[in-house]
């Protein structure tokens, strides 16, 4: 069995969908599971929605609701011929537009767009997708059978951020999911949403659809698990900044976590990790191009000559920096900067140390200011925003100690604010000014993908 995940670019209009269905014929010997997401854009609008309606502003969210229900009637009517399921979905569209509408009205007397709210409206892109999508595809020949994930998909109620429920998940799953396989059909469902166990609507996450089939994927023993996307594969670089970003043919389960958990945006942070716990291959795939292969991304065999694989980076970090008040060596002093940041659930993306003094990068700043006072019991403190963080990442940084010198010289005249070495053993990474990003990425790209001189890059890595 296999899972095959399309993410919203690759769902954007009908074409798109009409290429997806393609590419799921192709592969329906291999019993493959589909999750979707929500037409490019439409999550953006429908959080709009909320934001809108809570400011009152009554004609921008209708112009809303008419653009985002035009926009699927108009799929319907591109990609449905048949007469009952056409009016059955156009009808569906109706309530799902006036449910929306209501939940607006709803957003608009209390003031206030509760993260419960925001989720409801979320999940209305991916479930008017999927719904268009799974009867495109029998208009198409594929026996498809829509299964809503919120039977599933059971998560905690930590709106906008839910957390899966692992074993309900699991159960629930296998029951929702495989019963269609058995009977020869192509399970058509929803990434992203889920519900909690009071069948209360949750998302988990923005970019969440790719956990969503990763986590499913595994707890399903899935054979493979394809994220169909709108590039080439994961790339050595984020191509919005580098134009000419290579293509990684092959990458290990941690190059690709730690590049994702690193800012980018192709795979979400969390997806690989279930792959990895069932040592189950994930593609990255192209949908716009399904003859290429994409990226594999599985259990390292050792035999990699690559050095680097890929620049990641993370925006809107916030520096922390802590000099002990005690001015000489206190042993706990650590321990207590940590015990801070585990108080608040604070998560430490990178840390440097000296003898009396911490610089941390962070970037949730909701509690800093309470945190900031604790820490003056002990040291002083400062913080600067406005930093990012980049890395490079390749399992083979560690047999290559020149690398360092390498990644430094080119970043000549950019200023780094902190530098984190040797930690994980894959990844170099150091903070910058966000104002920086662009040219620190680019002249990191031309010294170890592009600049002549330094390859060699194996072709088997890399186009
Ligand atoms: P989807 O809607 O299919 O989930 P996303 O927009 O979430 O797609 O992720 C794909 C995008 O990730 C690409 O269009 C690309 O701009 C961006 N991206 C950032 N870094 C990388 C990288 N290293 N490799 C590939 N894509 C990247
Ligand atoms: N549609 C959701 C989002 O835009 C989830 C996803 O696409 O992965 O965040
Ligand atoms: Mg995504």
């Amino acid at each position: 069995m296999l899972i095959m995940k399309f993410g919203g670019t690759s769902v954007e209009d009908s074409a798109a969908i009409l290429r997806v269905i393609e590419i799921v014929k192709s592969e329906t010997g291999r019993k493959p599971i589909v999750f979707v997401s929500a037409c490019a854009g439409v999550t953006n609008q429908l959080l709009k929605i909320a934001l809108l309606s809570a400011d009152q502003k009554k004609s921008e969210v209708d112009d809303l609701i008419a653009k985002i229900k035009s926009r699927h009637e108009h799929l319907v009517d591109e990609l449905i011929s048949t007469e009952l399921p056409k009016n059955y979905l156009k009808g569906k569209i109706s309530v799902y537009a006036h449910e929306i509408r209501n939940l607006s009205q709803a957003i608009s007397i209390l003031g206030e767009a509760t993260n419960v709210a925001r989720d409801a409206l979320a999940a209305y892109g991916e479930r008017l997708s999927s719904m268009i999508i799974a009867q495109a595809m029998e208009e198409n020949g594929i026996k498809a059978s829509l299964v809503d994930a919120r039977e599933f998909m059971i998560t905690n109620a930590s709106y906008t951020q839910a957390v899966p429920i692992l074993n309900i998940v699991e159960r629930k799953a296998k029951e929702s999911l495989l019963t269609p396989v058995e009977q020869g059909c192509v399970p058509v469902t929803q990434g992203f949403i889920g519900a909690t166990e009071k069948k209360i609507t949750t998302t988990i996450g923005r970019g969440g659809s790719d956990y969503s089939a990763a986590l499913v994927g595994s707890m399903l023993g899935a054979e493979e698990i394809q994220i169909w996307t709108d590039v080439d594969g994961v790339l050595s670089a984020d191509p919005s900044i580098v134009g000419d970003a290579r293509r990684i043919k092959k990458m290990t389960f941690n190059e690709a976590s730690e590049l994702s958990y690193f800012g980018a945006r192709v795979l979400h942070p969390l997806t690989i990790l279930p792959a990895i716990e069932k040592d189950i291959p994930v593609y990255v795939r192209n949908s716009r191009n399904p003859s290429y292969g994409g990226t594999l991304i599985a259990k390292g065999d050792g035999k990699d000559p690559s050095v680097a694989k890929s620049i990641a980076y993370k925006e809107h970090i916030t520096l922390v920096n802590l000099v002990s008040s005690r001015m000489f060596l206190a042993h706990d002093f650590l321990e207590e900067v940590f015990a801070v940041f585990n108080n608040y659930g604070t998560i430490a993306h990178t840390v440097a140390t000296s003898e009396v003094s911490v610089s941390v990068a962070v970037d949730d700043t909701t509690n800093l200011e309470e945190m900031k006072n604790e820490f003056e019991r002990f040291a002083e403190v400062s913080s600067s925003n406005g930093k990012a963080i980049i890395c490079v990442v390749g399992e083979n940084l560690r047999n290559n100690p020149g690398i360092v010198g390498r990644i430094f010289s080119a970043l000549d005249g950019i200023r780094i604010n902190m530098i984190s070495l040797g930690a994980s053993e894959i990844n170099i990474g150091f903070v910058v000014d966000e104002n920086d990003i662009e040219p620190a990425v680019k002249a990191l790209h031309k010294e170890l993908f592009s600049n002549p001189s330094s390859h060699g890059l194996p072709k088997e890595i890399f186009d």
